[in-house]
């Protein structure tokens, strides 16, 4: 899909990606959550979708994946300021095979109390593994999603793995999903890591959302 930003725009976005980034604080519950402060962007995604590694591309930083995926954090939202403009938050990942019910409900229950009672939360980033599509766990998120009445965005990861064309039918299939989802942006953004694209867009994306 085409994305028409501004070169100002995508300079304005990649000044403030390249703004320090700081570990806030990790939070397990409610009461853990940092008070509200600057406009925030949370990000979703299955486990091993690529989102530390996405998180790092946009903020040129490796800090935060090394926070995110320590043991014992991986189950906590993770709290990051970028240059006191923006907070991210980092949502443990979903979908990984061998949680329990219980830790799945509990995932939920941190996840849906979080939504809820954030009214500085002004997006939330859904990853989704390109080669992949969306999967049965991507939807009932959505469906949550769309129960906190948060907006959400659909993020492809790891479109480098595939071709142009595979791509596309990926995005349109996606998008004729995420129309049936009222909370859902109508743009989806591809990404790599890897090699890079898609990473100024989506900084773009998010930089009009933060703060002055
Ligand atoms: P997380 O569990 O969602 O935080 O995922 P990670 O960022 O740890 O990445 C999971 C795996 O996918 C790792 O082996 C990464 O090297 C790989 N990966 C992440 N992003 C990309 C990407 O853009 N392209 C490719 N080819 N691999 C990626």
């Amino acid at each position: 899909m085409e994305h028409k930003f501004s070169p100002k725009a995508l300079e304005e976005a990649r000044v403030l990606f390249a703004q320090p980034c700081d570990f806030l604080r990790g939070a397990a519950a409610l009461d853990d959550i940092p008070p509200t402060r600057a406009p925030e962007i949370a990000f979703a995604g299955r486990s091993n979708v690529g989102k530390s590694s996405l998180v790092n591309a946009l903020t040129g930083r490796t800090t935060l994946a090394r926070v995110s995926n320590t043991p014992g954090r991986t189950r906590e939202i993770n709290f990051f300021l970028l240059g006191s403009r923006l907070m991210l938050a980092d949502l443990p990942g979903y979908g990984y095979a061998r949680v329990s019910k219980e830790q799945s409900a509990r995932w939920t229950e941190l996840v849906f109390a979080y939504l809820r009672g954030r009214p500085n939360l002004r997006r939330v980033v859904l990853l989704i593994d390109a080669r992949r599509g969306l999967l049965e766990h991507d939807v009932e998120v959505m469906d949550l999603l769309d129960k906190a009445a948060v907006s959400y965005q659909i993020v492809l990861t790891k479109m480098d793995k595939l071709k142009p064309q595979e791509l596309r039918e990926t995005e349109i299939n996606v998008a004729v999903v995420a129309a049936k989802h009222g909370a859902a942006h109508p743009e989806i953004l591809g990404t790599s890591s890897v090699s890079g694209e898609g990473i100024p867009e989506l900084r773009a994306a998010l930089a009009m959302l933060a703060g002055r």
